[in-house]
């Protein structure tokens, strides 16, 4: 037991300036108190832990990698990285996997992230075939959290199609499933596998709208667990969105919303391209937008109207996608700048401890 005394702490009602932190041997505060003795002075400032709402562990790996600024053959765009991105998802085997989620995960806590979200797709083995052990790549990033020591919600997805009305390509043999039946299967392993590890949870998705049919997804929809968070990648890019309305005739978030299925359950992952009618629609679900950023804007995706969104109630979070940033305030930086340039406006986030904020910033300055 330790007791610190720190410049200031966030706390749920705003600011508390120079309290006392006492923090057990575990690492937990046991009290925050406005007075006291400290065994040291932190000449700095305490905040909640973040919340990583969307990762790929394996991408890790190639983080940095697909940024080679010279004249090429083709096009360098989303499209052009995501195959580079397969070349990596095949190579990785799981001691490889493990490896790399365990470091991973150790640098998202040093950075402030505590809870991860694994939205995991790489589930068979090179060739395609299911480890005989089935959820043996989720239960290598189970092992990973667990050595790091950061809270995980392990989600393992339903990928099927390579495209609208596509067949999966060769080089996405590693994340498909044969069908619900097959998926169901996979969950039911995986929620044995979390059993490993104390802070770990089961979420469960489907990868896209472009990489699941209509029947399938309406079935993990429908039948899928009732008491556990649902996400899905919605609207990246403007191909994607045009692919879909080519085949629905609805665009990704008209399509969701239009079969009534969104709540606060749902978890949408780059919510990019959005028409203001889905912002409010989605707004008015409570379904979650999950924004990445530095990813969105590496890849060259596009800028969610999250101030729009907020307006109307709406709920968001971050996550480090793939991995090329995994620092929680340059993540909120980014996001906040690339809101300036298409507001042509400065702040765009609303706080609900304006004046406790206020209040923590005459003190300091007196
Ligand atoms: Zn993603």
């Amino acid at each position: 037991m330790k007791t610190y005394k720190v410049k200031g702490i966030l706390q749920q009602k705003g600011w508390l300036s120079n309290p006392f932190v006492t923090i057990d041997s575990n690492g937990k505060i046991t009290k925050i108190h406005s007075s006291g003795t400290s065994d040291e002075d932190i000449d700095g400032y305490l905040l909640p832990g973040f919340q990583n709402a969307h990762s790929h562990a394996f991408q890790y790996a190639m983080s940095g990698l697909a940024e080679i600024h010279t004249q090429r053959s083709y096009k360098d765009d989303f499209w052009a990285w995501r195959h580079a991105m397969y070349e990596v998802a095949l190579s990785v085997n799981p001691e490889q996997l493990e490896s790399i989620a365990s470091m991973l995960y150790v640098e998202m806590l040093r950075n402030g992230y505590t809870s991860v979200a694994e939205f995991h797709y790489l589930h068979h083995d090179d060739k395609g075939l299911p480890y005989t052990h089935i959820s043996e790549l989720g239960e290598r990033l189970i092992s990973a959290a667990k050595t790091a020591g950061i809270h995980i919600t392990l989600i393992p997805i339903f990928y099927q199609k390579g495209g609208f009305g596509l067949p999966a390509e060769s080089h996405q043999r590693r994340f498909l499933s044969k069908d619900v039946d097959d998926y169901f299967c996979l969950l039911e392993a995986s929620a044995a596998s979390i059993k490993h590890y104390k802070n770990a949870q089961m979420g469960f998705g489907i990868h896209s709208l472009r990489a699941a049919d209509k029947n399938s997804m309406e079935r993990i929809f429908k039948e899928g667990p009732t008491d556990a968070p649902i996400h899905l990648h919605l609207a990246e890019q403007p191909k994607e969105v045009t692919d879909c309305v080519d085949f629905y005739g609805e665009r990704p978030a008209q399509w969701l919303l239009n079969r009534g299925v969104l709540n606060e359950r749902f978890h949408l992952i780059h919510c990019t391209h959005l028409n203001p009618q889905e912002v409010k629609g989605i707004a008015a679900s409570q379904a979650q937008v999950i924004l990445c950023p530095t990813t969105e804007g590496n890849l060259g995706d596009g800028i969610f109207s999250l101030k729009v969104f907020q307006n109307q109630g709406g709920k968001w979070s971050i996550g480090t996608d793939s991995q090329i940033n995994l620092n929680p305030i340059e993540e909120l930086r980014i996001l906040d700048y690339g809101q300036r340039v298409k507001t042509h406006n400065r702040a765009q986030f609303t706080s609900e401890h304006k004046r406790d904020a206020g209040n923590f910033w005459r003190t300091e300055k007196s």
